[in-house]
């Protein structure tokens, strides 16, 4: 005999759509990842219509541009501006600073790019299962996560359903000689947690919140303060894009070169 429960149900279609591939690409009540295995209950959606997760994209990495005059100490990560408010600053930076890094062929540049340009991002309500009394958290996760529990959702069907849904495994792992970690998710066995579920349901995050976007000029203003010139910048170019070699060029005319891409790149 089923118990009755009141909860947001995702149909086998929902999970069908969502698994097909994707996207390409704090506070108190945040759950961080511990080294090693996790148990976690995804929760089901805070709402009609909604998902189990909310994506959004952010920009990481940000003290990486201190070596190019950032001014402001202790901004590491913001989330972008683009899908709220049609442009962001940062994600500009990262396409001046490719820009830049491709046309005189600057290796750190390049990686700045790489490193500061918007990834896709996703939160979800959860509970650790392991310590289920400090009841719902929200974890943030990557595209690794992500792709995980997509998985898992298209192998075991509805795995947030309080009753016949089931707890799964995250495992974070060091990778040696790297800054970030490797995750992997899998499934565990069927729970029910329906005994607690009312309590449960009483802390879901209403995710439509998330990410809480920061002031457009005060990005700006922040940016504003960076010059992309690398601090062992690479060799410039010639007018027909060839790197003259051994040729540093002095900042002024790097700097002039920089606000002739910029022009370039308004027009
Ligand atoms: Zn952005």
């Amino acid at each position: 005999m089923t118990k009755k429960l009141d909860f947001f149900d995702i149909s086998d279609e929902q999970i069908k759509s969502d698994t097909k591939g994707g996207p390409g690409g704090g506070g108190g009540n945040l759950l961080t990842l511990a080294e090693g295995d996790t148990l976690l209950r995804i929760m089901p959606p805070w709402a009609r219509d909604r998902k189990y997760y909310k994506a959004y994209k952010m920009h990481f990495a940000l003290n990486e541009l201190i070596n190019y005059g950032l001014e402001v100490d202790g901004w590491f990560n913001s989330p972008c501006l683009a899908d709220a408010q049609g442009k962001c600053p940062l994600c500009a930076l990262a396409n001046r600073a490719k820009a830049i890094g491709t046309r005189n062929n600057d290796p750190q540049l390049l990686a700045l790019s790489k490193s500061i340009r918007a990834k896709q991002q996703y939160i979800a309500n959860v509970v650790n299962m392991n310590k289920p009394t400090e009841g719902v958290k929200l974890l943030p996760f990557g595209q690794k996560v992500y792709e995980g529990l997509q998985n898992v959702f298209a192998r075991k069907g509805n795995i947030t359903h309080p009753i016949t849904g089931r707890n799964i495994v995250i495992t974070k792992r060091e990778i040696p000689g790297q800054r970030w970690f490797d995750y992997s998710v899998s499934p565990d066995d069927v729970a029910d947690i329906s005994e607690n579920w009312d309590s449960f349901k009483g802390q879901l995050q209403d995710l439509d919140s998330y990410p809480k976007l920061p002031d457009y000029e005060e990005v700006a203003n922040k940016v504003a303060s960076i010059e992309l010139i690398a601090p062992n910048s690479g060799p410039v170019t010639t007018a027909g894009g060839n790197p003259i070699p051994g040729y540093v060029p002095s900042k002024a005319s790097r700097l002039e070169e920089v606000d002739r891409l910029l022009d370039d790149m308004e027009d």
